[in-house]
């Protein structure tokens, strides 16, 4: 029987009434994994009209009482962690000890967040004039809208609908229309953990209805949106033109720089796991190898022989190490690079074809590709492939280095394998991106940081750390005169 992912608003499931339904499939297999309902843009207007009602009671519920649900989450989270990590597996494609780490992230934010329920600090201040008391706290916008990406759908969900929560918000989410069987799984734990109905609504439906119509809402006071830049901004626009908060996490180009000094078998470990990792579909993906002309030849040798090695198949084998690729269109957009690439003149030293494993034939499988002699006039070293393809720059110095890594539009991560600790430093200062690694990849992101880019990846804003607060609070400054007189500020402090 085809499972049915229906729409949670008002603690009730439902289906929209519009009666359409999406097919989602398994990439690694084409397999049909179920079917979700395709909601409407009044299914969004009455979530929204809950969400308000039940904010009214949920920002007055003490924050510590909020951490504690959030405390609850991350318990379910973490005693269904091998069933999310398979359904993740099977719905996205992404290898399942990738998958599994994906849960722990989400397990992870929902401990962090449930711990700031005891703490979201203001300040308080001296005030400029006596018997005079001043302070600074949160409040929350009211409604966070959530549109969220495939590629991780559960630990950007998180990221997002955690500070929201235990910051008093109520929320309305909109999941990647290919991932609907791991947000049900996750609303449903949302639903036992006790979270009040209203508090968080799941509605699933097509970007170009279901997310506008969220962008669109006059009561939805913050727009939080993960995916790619096209839409993005967009929807930063639209949602401006109204007035709203909108905080944007979109593409990359991220760098490795391999210095002459570094460690080579390191990087060349930390180069494998960021280009190939989620077969490249990451947000933080290494794109661009910039090397040393001094080690290249050696590096580019190592670096071809190691991914030529890499096992390539359905997630869920342990041995497995490169997933598929989400669908049919991502395989088409990947091929489409490769011949540009080749075309503008890079060479390609391995890969550039759809790989056809043997019973998996309706597997979106593309094998790891290596391009070499690439330049910065390139598309393939300017435009995100968001898939298995690395380009490899020559550069004489550390200073060219840099300068390649930030000549792109984007800015979310960067690494530098070295062991000059001064390069380290340079490094850290001079690289144009949001995440920086010094002896790693571009990927690891860890919680508790903000998360999130720089130029054309974002708009200022980050997920994640105590920076996400920031998104769905105001600052509300409080002064309290307890002098019994009228007092100026400015006036008759002097
Ligand atoms: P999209 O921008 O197509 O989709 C992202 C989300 O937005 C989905 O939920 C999608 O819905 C929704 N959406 C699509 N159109 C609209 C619209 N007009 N109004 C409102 N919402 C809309 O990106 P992808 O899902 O294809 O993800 C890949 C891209 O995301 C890559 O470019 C990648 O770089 C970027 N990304 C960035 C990350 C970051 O943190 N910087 C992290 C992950 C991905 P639907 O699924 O129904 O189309």
């Amino acid at each position: 029987m085809t499972r049915e992912y229906l729409n949670y608003i008002n603690g009730e499931w439902v289906a929209s009434k519009g009666n359409e339904y999406r097919e989602n499939y398994n990439p690694a297999t084409g397999e049909l994994l179920g079917k979700a309902t395709q909601s409407t843009a009044d299914d969004v207007s009455y979530s929204v009209s809950m969400a308000k009602l039940a904010q009214r009671e949920w920002r007055n519920v003490p924050a510590p009482k909020r951490g504690e649900i959030l405390m609850k989450i991350g318990d379910l989270l973490k005693r269904d962690k091998e069933r999310l990590a398979k359904i993740l597996t099977e719905e996205m494609g992404k290898v399942i000890v990738e998958a599994r780490g994906e849960v722990q992230e989400a397990i992870d934010m929902a401990y962090y967040m449930a711990g700031e329920g005891r703490r979201l600090v203001g300040q308080t201040t001296p005030s400029e004039l006596p018997n005079k008391h001043a302070m600074s706290m949160r409040v929350p916008v009211g409604i966070v809208g959530i549109i969220t990406p495939w590629n991780f759908p559960i630990a950007i969900a998180s990221w997002k609908m955690f500070p929201a929560l235990v910051s008093g918000n109520t929320v309305v989410w909109k999941p990647a229309s290919d991932t609907p069987a791991l947000a049900t799984k996750f609303m449903k734990i949302i639903e036992e953990a006790g979270v009040p109905k209203g508090v968080v609504n799941l509605v699933h439906g097509s970007g170009s209805v279901v997310g506008e119509a969220i962008v669109d809402h006059p009561d939805v006071g913050v727009v939080s949106f993960t995916g790619s830049t096209e839409v993005g901004s967009e929807l930063a626009s639209k949602a401006s033109k109204k007035l709203k908060k909108v905080s944007l996490e979109m593409g990359g180009k991220n760098a490795i720089i391999v210095m002459e000094d570094a460690d080579i078998e390191l990087a060349l470990e930390g180069i494998l796991w960021s280009a190939f990792g989620t077969s490249g579909q990451r947000c933080t993906a290494c794109s661009r190898l910039i090397v040393h002309k001094s080690i290249k030849e050696k590096l580019t040798e190592r670096l071809v022989a190691k991914a030529k090695e890499l096992i390539l198949g359905n997630g869920l084998n342990e041995k497995v190490q490169v997933g598929p690729v989400i669908n049919e269109n991502a395989l088409k957009q990947i091929k489409k690079y490769v011949e540009i690439g080749k075309q503008e003149g890079a060479t390609l030293l391995i890969g550039g074809e759809r790989e056809h494993i043997d019973l998996l034939k309706d597997g979106y499988y593309f094998q790891p590709t290596i391009f070499t002699d690439v330049d910065p006039s390139m598309r393939i070293f300017k435009e995100e492939i968001f898939g298995p393809v690395l380009s490899i720059i020559e550069v004489n110095s550390l200073d060219e280095a840099i300068d390649i890594n930030n000549n792109t539009v984007y800015g979310l991560s960067s690494s530098i394998y070295t062991a000059d600790v001064n390069a380290a430093f340079r490094a850290m200062r001079d690289l144009q991106s949001g995440i920086v690694y010094i002896n790693a990849g571009t990927i690891g992101a860890e919680i508790h940081l903000p998360f999130g880019g720089m130029k054309q990846t974002g708009n200022g804003h980050r997920d994640s750390g105590l920076a996400a607060l920031d998104v769905c609070t105001e600052w509300k400054s409080v002064y309290v005169d307890y002098s019994g007189t009228l007092q100026r500020a400015q006036i008759d402090n002097n």
